[in-house]
């Protein structure tokens, strides 16, 4: 009887120190088992008299049975820790802001082209397009710069093989767009155009808007119109100054460069405008009699004129971006500026 408490009490503290499950069910064996230390017990009943057997089974059954309700009790502990742990590690804070997906935006180049159709189609240009690989007599010839021109060694031209090359502005799709339709056309021609430059200012891709309105009664006081209030409405300002400077191209006569009041310093003077107030942002002029002859196009009955402009060069003075390569390196911090 006395092995027998304290057998009882060594396996009750032996289970109680017990956290993994597999080291209780050898600490099962070892008592209850088999060849537990509770059954050699139970087999040594027989050499006991009757009387002795009885009272001694008795009590080893209860040992057992005392056991077992330990070993399920132990268990169970077991399992609720278990589950505790894996509860507290995978716990999840439902307050913390989640992960979501991110809205993407509109580059901002084309956010500013989709501005300056807006305007233009409002006062009924359309948009066309053309190739980006042309050839020589699109790009050049057909807008009146010959070979051995000067004008064409200003262009820094990408050639290609076989008399390609990369268009070094927008012009040439007017010359496409003439050659398939009529007078009168009025149309803006946005797009990519390439030029062997870079630097902060340059880009070898850049874009440029090229617009064009031919008819029988189109003067300079109408691309004097046409352009100021695109800028007036484009920058948002009713009044600010455009003025028109006397220039060459070889596509335009007579030809001007565009100039607007500075919009960071209203005309005082500042570094992005050079101390001059004035900011260039493009060309005009009324289209060249030879242009037009080069579609077939009479130019004693129409006229027309031309403009065209740095589309990026807009994008950064409207978003006051001083780098034009920002635009097209791909940075996320400087795009999401525009979401
Ligand atoms: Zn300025």
């Amino acid at each position: 009887m006395q092995n027998l408490d304290t057998l009882l009490n060594q396996a009750l503290d032996d289970l109680n120190g017990i956290t993994d499950p597999v080291e209780l069910e050898q600490a099962k064996a070892r008592y209850l088992g088999k060849g537990g230390a509770v059954t050699e017990m139970l087999r040594g009943l027989g050499k006991l008299d009757p009387d002795a057997r009885r009272e001694a089974g008795a009590a080893i059954n209860k040992v057992k049975e005392r056991l077992e309700s330990a070993l399920s009790c132990r268990r169970e502990a077991i399992q609720a820790a278990r589950l505790e742990k894996q509860l507290a590690e995978e716990a999840l804070d439902v307050t913390l802001p989640g992960r979501g997906q991110g809205m993407g935006g509109i580059h901002p180049v084309t956010r500013t082209l989709e501005r300056i159709q807006g305007i233009f189609h409002s006062i009924g240009f359309s948009t066309v397009s053309g190739p980006e690989i042309e050839t020589d007599f699109f790009n050049f010839t057909a807008l009146n710069i010959p070979e051995d021109h000067p004008a064409r060694a200003m262009h820094d031209t990408f050639y290609l093989d076989e008399g390609h090359l990369l268009r070094t502005h927008t012009s040439p799709i007017q010359i496409h767009y003439m050659m398939e339709n009529t007078p009168p056309v009025k149309i803006i021609a946005p797009g990519r155009v390439y030029r062997v430059d870079s630097d902060a200012t340059h880009s070898p891709m850049f874009h440029q808007v090229e617009g064009l309105w031919v008819d029988e009664e189109v003067n300079f006081t109408h691309l004097k119109g046409v352009v100021s209030d695109f800028l007036q409405r484009f920058f948002e300002r009713e009044t600010l100054k455009v003025r028109f400077r006397p220039s060459f191209f070889p596509f335009t006569e007579p030809s001007a460069e565009i100039d607007m009041g500075c919009v960071f310093c209203e005309g005082a003077g500042c570094r992005v405008c050079s101390h001059t107030g004035w900011l260039e942002v493009g060309g005009c002029g009324m289209v060249h009699p030879n242009v037009l002859a080069h579609v077939g196009w009479d130019s004693e009955k129409y006229l027309g004129f031309a403009f065209g402009m740095g589309l990026d060069r807009l994008a950064m003075l409207k978003y006051g971006v001083n780098d034009l390569r920002l635009f097209f390196a791909n940075d996320i911090r400087f795009l999401n500026q525009f979401n």
